[in-house]
């Protein structure tokens, strides 16, 4: 039995050998793009479960993908700019989806984000997106963002008061001691420094 095995071994290295050089050229490439695409198969359904994303959704751009690169959005008109973590299609509309796997709630900077993104999408795909996701936590929650009348005008008093600071306006701070402890700008900000009588004030009122 084994002489037998080694004989049909030895004959099959002996087939390859006498094989045209190109034939056994062409099959290691068949081989190398089998792992190859196989590879970029298993890496963009990695990518897909970590944006909160099913299978059979059609995806336009997805963060990390080599085959729906993600989409960076730059509005000079609008003076926006943003890159949504995956945008799909849905019903006809392009919807972008925002992943925030560390948060725990929905918070308004999360929905800010998503109302941005609808502008810019609105902006650059020449259709308005009539909602957005919000995808939260290792498990995936889905919040679905309605992109209504009432949230992009809230957005817009924002981005206002953004641009009267970045004119000239002064920036008022809203204190409050646990967001002063984490924050960036903790050094160059009275209220970073360590909590005074007036920001646990300020924030004992936020917090009631
Ligand atoms: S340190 Fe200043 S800028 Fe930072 S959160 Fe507090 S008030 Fe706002």
């Amino acid at each position: 039995m084994i002489d037998a095995t080694i004989t049909y071994v030895q004959r099959l290295f002996l087939q390859i050998a006498t094989l045209d050089t190109n034939i056994i050229l062409f099959a290691v490439l068949v081989v190398c793009c089998i792992v190859v695409l196989d590879s970029v198969n298993i890496f963009a359904r990695k990518k897909r479960k970590e944006t909160g994303i099913d299978q059979q959704t059609p995806t336009v751009s997805l963060d990390g993908s080599i085959n729906a690169e993600a989409r960076h959005y730059v509005s000079q008109r609008q003076g926006l700019a943003g890159r949504p973590d995956a945008i799909i299609l849905e019903d006809g509309f392009i919807i972008p989806v925002e992943r925030k796997p560390l948060a725990n709630k929905i918070r308004d900077r999360y929905i800010a984000q998503v109302l941005v993104y609808m502008r810019l999408i609105e902006e650059f795909e020449g259709k308005r997106p009539p909602y957005g996701y919000l995808i939260l936590g290792p498990k995936c929650r889905k919040f679905k963002i309605e992109n209504s009348a009432e949230r992009q005008a809230w957005l817009q008093k924002m981005i206002d008061e953004m641009q009267a600071i970045l004119h000239g306006a002064a920036a008022v701070p809203a204190p409050h001691p646990r967001k002063c402890r984490r924050c960036d700008m903790r050094e160059a900000c009275v209220h970073g420094q360590p909590a005074t009588e007036e920001t646990i004030r300020i924030g004992a009122k936020k917090a009631s």
